[in-house]
C-alpha cells in the first residue's frame, strides 16, 4: 500500500460525534485528514473504496489470553483471529510469578515478529516480588494494568502457576497502585470459598450439566466479591477495573456503588450476551464466571446501551475443542473470541435494537483505549490518531465458521450460526490486514503498546 490514501464513500462512526458520510485521509500510518464525500486531495491518492460500509475507529480487544496455544506461535494465530475479526489492538494477560524482568523483553520481541495487529500486555500481580516491581513495569514497560484473582487462594493459585494470595495482598496492591499514579487494577471477583462448597455438594450428587456446573457459582458469588473489591478500592482511592461481568446482581451492585466512588470500570463478554446456562452447548460452554440467565443476559445489553458497562471484552482463551469435550467437571475452562464480538455486536446488538452504531464504537473501542491508557493514539477518529480502521457491512450475512478465521483453537460458540454485520477490512496504522475474510499484511506488522500514563 501506498505511504498514502483515502477511504472514500463510506460513512464514518465517530463514537461520540455521531455518524455521517466522510471520506478519510490516511498518510504516513496515521488520519491525515477529515475529509467531505468527494473532497479531491493532493497530490492523487489510492483510494480504498468504502460504498455501503460503515468505517469505525479501529477494535480493540483489551481481555486476551495468551499461554494456552504453541508458544510464540499463537501470537501469529491469534492476532490473525483478532484480524479477522476487525480487531486491530489487543492487550494480552501475562502470568508470572517470579519477576517479569525475565521475561519482558522475549515476550515483547517474539510477538513484534509475528503479530498482525498492535498488542499490550497487562501483568498479572500475585507476589511480594509483583509489589515491589509495579514502578518499573510502568515506568520501563509501558505497562499500566495489572491482574488480581480474588479466587485465587491456597491451592486455587498454585494450579495455574501463581502464588496463593488473600485480601491482605489485594490491599497492598491497590494502596500501592494508587500512589503509583492511576494504573488500573483489574479484578477477577469470585468468592472460591462458596463455591469450593456448592462445587463438592454437586460433584457428589452426581450433578453433571452444563446448567448444574453454572448452579454450582451462583452470581451472588460473583456479586459479593464484587461488592468488597469496590469497598478496598475505595478505601485505597485506586481504580479498578471489573472484567467479565455476568450477572445482574453485579451490574447492580457496582451502579449502587458508583454513586459514593465512581472510578470503578465495568466489562461483559460476548457469551454473556448469547448464551444462558439452559443453552444447548454441552461443556463446550464451560467459562468462569458461568453463563447466566436470559434475564442477565438482557441486563449486559442494557448496561452496555446505558453506558454502565463500559467495554466489551472476549477473555479469549484458544484452546482446542478436545479439552472441552469431557465431562463438565474436567473440561477447560474459557472460550476464544476475539472475532466473535464484532459480529455478535452487529448481529445480536444493533440489528435487534439493543444498542446504537456510536456505542458500539465506544465499547469496542474509545472506553478501552481510554481506560487503558492507549487514548493518545487509538480509539477514535480523528486527526492525527493512528489509521486504525475496520470498515463493517452491516448488511452482509454470513455463517461463523472458526475453521476460516486462524485462530489455533478450532471451535466456536458460534459455529454455525449466520450473523448480520461483519467486519470486511482491517487496517492496523493505514495498513490493510484483512480483507474480505482474507489475510492480507505481513505477520510482524504488529507493534508493542507502551501505555505509560498521562
Ligand atoms: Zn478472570
Amino acid at each position: 500500500m501506498a505511504r498514502s490514501c483515502v477511504v472514500r464513500n463510506g460513512t464514518v462512526v465517530f463514537p461520540e460525534g455521531g455518524t455521517r458520510p466522510a471520506d478519510l485521509l490516511l498518510a504516513d500510518g496515521v488520519i491525515a485528514a477529515i475529509l467531505r464525500p468527494g473532497e479531491p486531495v493532493m497530490p492523487e491518492a489510492e483510494t480504498i473504496d468504502a460504498g455501503g460500509l460503515h468505517v469505525f475507529p479501529g477494535f480493540i480487544d483489551a481481555h486476551v489470553h495468551f499461554g494456552y496455544a504453541e508458544p510464540d506461535e499463537e501470537y501469529t494465530t491469534e492476532t490473525r483471529y483478532a484480524a479477522n475479526g476487525g480487531v486491530t489492538s489487543i492487550v494480552a494477560y501475562l502470568l508470572h510469578n517470579e519477576s517479569y524482568r525475565e521475561i519482558f523483553a522475549g515476550r515483547r520481541a517474539e510477538c513484534e515478529r509475528r503479530a498482525l495487529v498492535d498488542f499490550g500486555f497487562h501483568f498479572a500481580a500475585s507476589s511480594e516480588v509483583h509489589l515491589a516491581e509495579m514502578e518499573t513495569w510502568m515506568r520501563d514497560y509501558g505497562v499500566n494494568s495489572f491482574k488480581y484473582f480474588m479466587q485465587y487462594k491456597g491451592e486455587e493459585g498454585r494450579y495455574v502457576g501463581l502464588d496463593g494470595t488473600d485480601d491482605g495482598f489485594l490491599y497492598d496492591l491497590l494502596q500501592r497502585a494508587a500512589k503509583l499514579g492511576d494504573p488500573c487494577l483489574v479484578v477477577h471477583p469470585e468468592n472460591i470459598e462458596v463455591v469450593n462448597r456448592l462445587r463438592r455438594q454437586a460433584q457428589m450428587a452426581g450433578k453433571s450439566t452444563l446448567k448444574e456446573f453454572c448452579l454450582a457459582k451462583p452470581p451472588f458469588t460473583e456479586a459479593e466479591n464484587l461488592l468488597r473489591a469496590m469497598y478496598f478500592a475505595e478505601h485505597a482511592g485506586a481504580r479498578i477495573y471489573i472484567p467479565h461481568l455476568s450477572c445482574a446482581m453485579g451490574l447492580e451492585e457496582a451502579r449502587r456503588y458508583r454513586g459514593r466512588y465512581g472510578r470503578i470500570h465495568l466489562e461483559t463478554c460476548p457469551h454473556y450476551l448469547t448464551h444462558t446456562m439452559d443453552s444447548d452447548v454441552g461443556p463446550i460452554g464451560k467459562t468462569n464466571p458461568p453463563l447466566r440467565t436470559q434475564a442477565d443476559l438482557e441486563a449486559m445489553w442494557a448496561g452496555l446501551a446505558d453506558g454502565s458497562i463500559e467495554v466489551v471484552g472476549s477473555d479469549h482463551v484458544p484452546r482446542k475443542r478436545a479439552t472441552k469435550e469431557k465431562n463438565i467437571w474436567q473440561a477447560s475452562n474459557g472460550l476464544p473470541g476475539t472475532a466473535a464480538i464484532a459480529p455478535v455486536l452487529f448481529s445480536e446488538g444493533y440489528h435487534k435494537g439493543r444498542i446504537t452504531l456510536a456505542r458500539i464504537a465506544r465499547v469496542f473501542s474509545l472506553n478501552p483505549a481510554r481506560i487503558f491508557g492507549l487514548a493518545r493514539r487509538k480509539g477514535n477518529i480523528a486527526v492525527g490518531m493512528d489509521a486504525d480502521l475496520t470498515l463493517v457491512d452491516l448488511d452482509r450475512v454470513k455463517t461463523f465458521d472458526p475453521a476460516e478465521l486462524g485462530s489455533h483453537s478450532d471451535y466456536s460458540l458460534y459455529e454455525g450460526w449466520t450473523m448480520r454485520g461483519w467486519p470486511t477490512m482491517t487496517l492496523v496504522r493505514g495498513v490493510a490486514m484483512m480483507k474480505d475474510q482474507r489475510i492480507v499484511g505481513p505477520a510482524g506488522h504488529g507493534r508493542y503498546l507502551s501505555r505509560p500514563l498521562s
